[in-house]
């Protein structure tokens, strides 16, 4: 497929002009656009409902969300091989050829071995499952295209196992084309090539919506290019239109990762844009935000001074900062939009306790949102601990209780009989109502997620008023980066640890001294600590990674009778998540198994070493992460980076940097220092920031033209801000809407 009839941008105008429709009639215009983006993908050609509903799993509800679709590798299989060229590990091969002959073998896994010829030679293909599985497809004469990888086997012959194999009639989707095959992250049995087809319709029929007649028309906010081609030009970035076929069609170039094949321009354009988009919503929210009113919040009770003299330690100077800031905000009359930014460990629980306490004392309720249901069950312990000797009534609400308790509870909010509620974004969502809500705490860990912020303005009006709102994140961002991605927030930075905490030793180690890693498990166990045993993200299908969880605590129980060994992962029911967690965080698991779900916020104070297998695989800001789990109290704590030799140059220094700083913002720098020298490596590095294609990191030399970028639209531009937010934020982009 090529991007023929997409030259919108490169006919070197500025972008749709949309000057003479009144501000009404290019409302309805951007919504009829946008309308193709939001057809559901059972609107496309072979979604039914069983499928459809696959595809949610993924994510994908839409045909906005096909087109964001991030693959995760690219294949060549434009390029078809002789037989006669290739040898043992010729990896992502394609052939064409036909079936000499067709061996069934009567394993306990029947299997065919099929001998395969083009005009240079032959091979074999060795293929699972039986054959009646298969039809004709490897009957003698069938002409066919295989693509997978080659080895030699034992007696030297040369065999494909388990190609994908299609008959040379009937291969459209298929058969060697000029782009490179996208190979999409895909899970629950969905198969690539129907991933593959839904995409390739979603872009047809977005071209073909280009085709209309009025000019209008053909402005599909698909592809409508916002941005001048000088521009483009300048910043050496692709037109959206080519940003998106690159992504999903690439046109030649070398097969590979998504970070290493996706053209730089092209991947360049689509994270400019999702910053773009972000800066500009950030924007709109805060004007939002100065037009609404808030209750001011004057403080009149002493709740806060018992609660503090109540602490076993004394505030550090940067909460102290923190804490004045945000009274301030609270006695304003409009709503306090705040962000209080510190490196794991400073003690942000502590500040977001006081404000609420003092909106407590002032009348209102509270709620705080976590990002995941461990989370807000890990705050709603802390809170309720806190809070409850001083008679405060907290509540946790989230998916996982019992429908009973949840109205109960619900009730009870919308009463004012409770104080404090904690639960997930979904709080957001639900019916839930309030009898007096003066703050939302928001917890964001990596989020950026400025759409929520739009939502409280919004849904959480109380007597015409909205509430206050104080978001919470210890992504170690620098300060440039940060005051375009919360545009709209006031900043407050704890930049110090509390006095007395040790720093975490950090020893790295290869897998064959695991003895000596399970030794030193015992007598950490001995001495009356705990450990934490991280199995890494080695799959996007949490259930792989589930697996090898699983595997890790199996094994380690073999090893170490005299412990107690617990599991928890990601896909556990969040009441059993919760038990092991608190069961852990009491003492009465010596050994916690876990995969990547502590990472964030899980406090377990006597925990003091942390094994973390792997580890080569994460990034350095996640193993920063990870580690800030234990060394949360005064003990002396440990971290023991695993690894499996032989390890990258890149991957040595990450581990390196690690054992050598505890320091996130010089961390995150580091990171973002030894990427620069090449290696890009994992799945999660632009993930769970929240963005698709920016990398906060790798793009921070652009996010000052980004901001640039987005005033101009905002002065100059004005109609074209709702129509790149709808781009990219669908019906929710709605509050674009200048
Ligand atoms: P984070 O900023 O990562 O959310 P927490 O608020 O969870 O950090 O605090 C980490 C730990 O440090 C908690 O156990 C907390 O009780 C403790 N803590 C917070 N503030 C101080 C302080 N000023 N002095 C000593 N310990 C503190
Ligand atoms: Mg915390």
């Amino acid at each position: 497929m090529t991007s023929g009839g997409l030259q919108i941008a490169a006919s070197g105008q500025t972008g749709p002009r949309y000057g003479d429709l009144t501000s009404a009639g290019h409302d309805r215009e951007v919504d009829r656009c946008t309308a193709v983006l939001d057809d559901p993908v059972s609107s496309l050609k072979g979604v039914g409902p069983k499928f459809a509903q696959r595809l949610q799993r993924l994510g994908i509800s839409s045909l906005r969300d096909v087109l964001f679709h991030r693959p995760i590798r690219y294949q060549n299989r434009c390029r078809i091989h002789t037989i006669d060229s290739l040898d043992h590990g010729a990896r992502e091969i394609m052939i064409c050829g036909q079936v000499m002959r067709c061996v069934e073998h009567g394993w306990k896994r029947k299997s065919l071995a099929v001998e395969f010829q083009d005009d240079t030679g032959s091979l074999w293909l060795r293929i699972f499952g039986d054959r009646s599985f298969r039809g004709p497809l490897f009957d003698t004469g069938t002409r066919l295209f295989c693509f997978g990888n080659v080895t030699r086997n034992r007696e030297g012959r040369l065999e494909m196992v388990q190609p994908e194999c299609v008959p040379v009639s009937g291969a459209s989707s298929f058969a060697p084309g000029d782009t490179l095959t996208a190979v999409y992250p895909a899970a629950g049995g969905i198969r690539q090539n129907l991933l593959r087809s839904i995409v390739q319709q979603t872009l047809r029929k977005l071209e073909a919506s280009l085709d209309g007649k009025s000019a209008y028309q053909r402005l599909v906010p698909a592809f409508a290019e916002v941005l001048p081609a000088a521009e483009l030009r300048r910043l050496h970035m692709s037109s959206i239109d080519t940003a998106f076929f690159d992504l999903h069609f690439p046109v030649a170039g070398e097969a590979g990762t998504y970070e290493k094949a996706f053209k730089p321009a092209s991947r360049r354009r689509l994270a400019c844009e999702e910053l773009l988009v972000h800066y500009l919503a950030a924007r709109t929210v805060r004007r939002r935000g100065c037009h609404r009113q808030a209750a001011k919040v004057i403080p009149r009770g002493t709740l806060g001074q018992r609660f503090l003299s109540e602490l076993p330690f004394s505030l550090t100077a940067g909460q102290q900062r923190a804490i004045d800031e945000i009274g301030n905000d609270l006695s304003a009359k409009h709503p306090m939009m705040r962000l209080l930014h510190g490196d794991v460990g400073c003690g942000k629980t502590v500040v977001a306790a006081c404000a609420i306490l003092r909106v407590i004392e002032a009348g209102m309720q509270a709620a705080v949102l976590a990002p995941t249901e461990v989370l807000s069950r890990q705050h709603y312990r802390v809170l309720r601990e806190w809070f409850q000797p001083l008679g405060i009534r907290v509540e946790c609400l989230t998916g996982g209780d019992e429908p009973a308790q949840r109205s109960g509870i619900r009730d009870d909010l919308a009463a004012g009989n409770i104080a404090v509620v904690v639960g997930t974004h979904a709080l957001l969502q639900e019916a839930v109502h309030y009898h007096n809500l003066g703050l939302v705490v928001v917890d964001e860990q990596h989020r950026f997620g400025v759409e929520q912020r739009y939502a409280l303005l919004d849904k959480g009006m109380n007597a015409g008023c909205a509430p206050h709102q104080l978001i919470i994140s210890a992504t170690p961002i620098p300060r440039t980066l940060a005051m375009t991605l919360y545009a709209d927030l006031d900043l407050s930075v704890i930049d110090e640890l509390p006095p007395g905490r040790k720093t975490v030793d950090t020893a790295i180690m290869p897998q064959r001294r695991r003895k000596d890693v399970l030794e030193r498990i015992c007598q950490m166990c001995r001495d009356g600590h705990q450990v934490y045993w991280v199995c890494t993200l080695i799959d996007r299908d949490s259930r792989v990674e589930r697996q090898a969880a699983i595997d890790a605590a199996t094994e380690l129980a073999k090893q170490l009778p005299g412990l107690r060994i617990d599991l928890v992962h990601g896909r556990m029911a969040t009441p059993e998540k919760d038990r092991i967690l608190r069961e852990f965080a009491d003492g009465g698991i010596d050994v916690l198994v876990a995969t990547t779900v502590i990472e964030v916020g899980v406090d377990a104070a006597n925990a003091a070493l942390m094994v973390i297998e792997d580890a080569e695989r994460l990034g350095l800001s996640q193993l920063h992460q990870l580690r800030g789990r234990v060394g949360r109290s005064h003990h002396k704590s440990y971290c023991i980076l695993l690894y499996r030799p032989p390890l990258t140059e890149q991957a040595r220094q990450r581990l390196a940097a690690l054992r050598g700083s505890s320091n996130g913002f010089e961390l995150a720098q580091l990171d973002l220092d030894i990427r620069g020298s090449g290696e890009v490596f994992g799945t999660r590095q632009a993930g769970g920031s929240g963005f698709r294609f920016a990398d906060v990191f790798l793009d921070e030399a652009f996010i000052d033209e980004v901001r640039r970028i987005g005033d101009r639209m905002l002065q100059e531009h004005r109609h074209q801000v709702p129509l790149v937010m709808r781009r990219w934020l669908g019906p929710a982009g709605e509050f674009a809407q200048v």
